[in-house]
């Protein structure tokens, strides 16, 4: 069976041969349907800072995927062999103060899949059971196997109110186009965009947006305080920008909130912390998904059919091209690229 791994502490990525997993105690074996890249992927192929901090190979890489539960290991209760799952990436230990607290998302003994665990960038993999989120067969695998990074997208949006609010966006890369169409099925009265790359301003537009400001082209500030007088509801900063993070403060109504997805290349920002203070904003980090909540509404809104995810599906491809969609990705020239087995 060949797997794509990280092999070697440096940058680039090998198809290697792996064994046939079996599932060892509280895991089951999943065989693949699809797989989906991530701009953390892109990281680790890149073995930028982060990654060579944090992974120790050899690591077989992948953290989005879906698939059919072939085997169970020892101990496993709720799933059953045949039923059709998809990986939330995060183990959380179940007994650290937070997860004890409901906030399995901000667990203090987080595992990753395809970072520290291995992952499913291979025909069959084994993984906790606790990352095996049950799916509707009537969501397609090349969908379903990236509801992961989906909800990112629907954890973002659903932080605060959405239904009869403005909602302002901030960089249009596949979560941020994600947020679009879940701010749109949730209810959402106008959603606005910053985005500077025309490919990705176009898939905006082809999953629903109502308008994208291009801040290289136009006076954002101006833009936003025209059409939305007294600033937005909610803006969800998904750039990792420092610029658009500066533009949500500023954007955003008093008394409305700015919730943070997008990770910084500077971890250090300055930003007008007494705007932050005296328009009362609510000023939210978002971290992975909330446990189960988040999953239950991606769930509802798969069921209401009113999620727009086809167009940014840009590439579809088998696994073993992963060169070919890492420089796809590198190139800022796809949306989500989907991997099939
Ligand atoms: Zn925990």
């Amino acid at each position: 069976m060949q797997a794509i791994a990280k092999v070697r502490p440096e940058p680039g990525v090998e198809i290697v041969e792996a064994p046939d997993p079996t599932p060892g105690p509280g895991e089951v074996k999943l065989k693949l349907e699809a797989a989906s890249v991530c701009g953390t992927d892109l990281h680790i192929w890149k073995w930028d800072a982060w990654s060579a901090g944090r992974i120790r190979p050899p690591r077989i890489i992948g953290h989005e995927f879906c698939g059919t539960i072939v085997e169970l290991g020892e101990g496993v209760e709720g799933l059953s062999v045949g039923q059709y799952v998809s990986t939330e990436s995060h183990a959380t230990c179940g007994h650290c103060r937070q997860c004890r607290a409901g906030q399995r998302e901000v667990c203090a003994n987080t595992s990753i899949l395809g970072v520290d665990i291995d992952g499913g960038f291979r025909p069959y993999a084994t993984i906790p059971a606790s990352c095996a989120m049950p799916t509707d067969r009537r969501v397609p695998p090349h969908l379903a196997a990236f509801q992961d990074a989906l909800g990112n997208a629907v954890h973002t949006v659903s932080d605060g109110p959405v239904e009869g609010q403005t909602v302002l966006i901030t960089g249009m890369g596949p979560i941020g186009l994600f947020a679009v169409t879940v701010a749109k099925a949730m209810g959402a009265a106008r959603v606005v965009a910053t985005e500077i790359s025309p490919y990705r301003t176009e898939l905006a537009h082809a999953v629903g947006v109502d308008r994208v400001i291009d801040p290289t082209k136009e006076d954002a500030r101006a833009e936003l305080a025209r059409e939305f007088p007294g600033g937005v509801d909610a803006t969800l900063e998904m750039s990792g920008h420092p610029t658009s993070l500066a533009l949500a403060v500023e954007a955003t109504r008093p008394g409305g909130r700015l919730s943070c997805l997008g990770v910084y290349g500077e971890a250090r920002q300055t930003i007008d912390m007494n705007a932050v203070i005296f328009k009362g904003i609510n000023l939210h980090g978002i971290v992975g998904r909330r446990l189960p909540e988040t999953w239950n509404l991606m769930r509802e809104l798969f069921e209401a059919g009113r999620l727009n995810l086809e167009p940014v599906v840009t590439h579809r491809m088998h696994y073993t091209e992963f060169e070919r969609a890492m420089e796809l990705m590198a190139a800022g020239k796809a949306g989500k690229v989907v991997f099939d087995f």
